[in-house]
């Protein structure tokens, strides 16, 4: 099969005459240079993917160095592992020099070591992520396929390249099932169930790899399929025994997509996957998944809010009191909270604070306290602070009566 015509039509033209470069530098290099994984199979689906991947038969890191330099484009290269990535435009495209891969013990990193395009194949996910199309000019556009994936494709399924395969590397499961719901596919009966028999297998991935994994479902259009299945797999509650991908998660996320900015949208699914977690389940997760300190202050501020969201279902609350309550929290915490909270004013409250209590100033400060002649020291603090209430509450809105009533408190 050739698949030069999907090629020239799907590739944007800009990422199509840097793959030409390549193929044509690549050539007089006597290097071989081809296309392989995600964009391969979203090449044969008809979906756009323009996050180019290619294995070089050769050097990767040379080729992509003449590549850089004739095109005068940005490169970032790891001659140790053989890769480089060539920034262009908007666009990135990873060359990797081919390789094989074996595993000394399960969830270990492997062992690398230089092979044919065949080899670098083989130590793939899925079938369909271990086709690649040739860019030598002498057959451009050709499909390298050696383990079906084309056919499976076209059955809808996700099938492993070996028996071994979850257990070498269980991020799998959690790939797996982000693949199947990604695509409405279904496992191929023997993948299915050896990925049910290696679910523990998931205890000797670091949290690093699950962290990412996790990320990677977040990522999806709807990651709560993946989750919800994943939950009756029981893979969730390998990572966490409280964790749940349950249905209060799918009307929430639904929520959230339509609440968030889509950079946010990753890190707010995270605090409502969470959200079911007691104080301390949610420390054994933190932990399980070395989540970093910014992420990690996130969750711990969203469960906390949580149990002090009954405050704000208060239609009478001063919104000093809001703002008192709520200045310490992460907005993301606060944003996680409207999504999940029943009551609409706790969520009233929340957003008053994030549109605009959190920005509400008083116009005098310490220094021009002082020039009021009023002393340095904690009384000068408190009646700042006396004065920001009094903003918040709306009973000074103005310079003048906010140095009435400073003056009114002057000791
Ligand atoms: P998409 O999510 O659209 O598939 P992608 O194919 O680029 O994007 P990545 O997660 O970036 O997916 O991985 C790139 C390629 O690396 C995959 O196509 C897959 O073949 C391979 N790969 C990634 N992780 C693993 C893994 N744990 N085991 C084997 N192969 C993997």
């Amino acid at each position: 099969m050739n698949l030069a015509s999907q090629i020239e039509r799907y590739l944007p033209q800009q990422l199509l005459g840097l793959v030409r470069d390549i193929s044509k530098e690549a050539n007089q290099l006597g290097q071989k240079a081809y296309l392989v994984g995600g964009v391969v199979r979203d090449l044969l689906l008809g979906y756009p993917n323009f996050d180019l991947d290619l294995v070089i038969e050769g050097d990767a890191v040379k080729l992509a160095q003449r590549v850089a330099e004739i095109r005068q484009i940005k490169l970032i290269t790891h001659p140790r592992f053989g890769t480089a990535k060539l920034n262009y435009g908007n666009f990135t495209l990873d060359m990797a020099t081919a390789r094989g891969e074996t595993y000394a013990k399960p969830g270990a990193l492997p062992m690398v070591t230089p092979g044919t395009l065949n080899d670098d194949l083989f130590r793939r996910d899925f079938s369909i992520n271990a086709m690649a199309i040739s860019l030598m000019p002498s057959n451009y556009g050709e499909l390298v396929d050696p383990y079906q994936g084309r056919s499976d494709l076209e059955h809808h399924l996700i099938r492993i390249l070996h028996l071994k395969s979850f257990s070498d590397d269980a991020t799998r499961i959690l790939r797996a099932i982000r693949y199947e719901q990604r695509l409405g596919f279904e496992l191929e009966p023997q993948t299915s169930q050896l990925l049910k028999q290696d679910i523990p297998m998931l205890d000797t991935i670091s949290g690093d790899r699950i962290r990412h994994e996790l990320e990677l479902i977040f990522r999806e259009r709807h990651p709560e399929y993946a989750l919800k299945r994943l939950g009756e797999l029981g893979a969730l509650q390998r990572i966490n025994s409280s964790l749940k991908g349950n249905g209060w998660i799918a009307v929430k996320f639904d929520k959230a997509k339509s609440l968030s900015k889509p950079g946010q949208l990753p890190s707010l699914y995270l605090c409502l996957f969470i959200y079911s977690l007691q104080e301390r389940e949610n420390e054994q997760l933190i932990r399980r998944l070395n989540l970093p300190t910014k992420l990690a202050r996130v969750l711990r501020d969203t469960l906390h809010l949580k149990s002090r969201l009954h405050l704000l279902d208060n239609s009478s609350i001063k919104h000093s009191e809001i703002y008192y309550l709520l200045r310490e929290y992460d907005p993301l915490a606060m944003r996680a909270n409207i999504v999940a909270s029943e009551s609409s004013t706790a969520r009233f409250n929340l957003e008053l604070f994030l549109s605009k209590l959190r920005y509400v100033k008083t116009s005098l400060n310490g220094d021009k306290l002082k020039r009021l002649g009023i002393p340095p020291g904690p009384e000068l603090g408190g009646i700042l602070q006396i004065l920001h209430k009094a903003k918040l509450d709306g009973k000074v809105k103005t310079r003048a009566e906010e140095e009435k009533l400073a003056l009114s408190l002057k000791p």
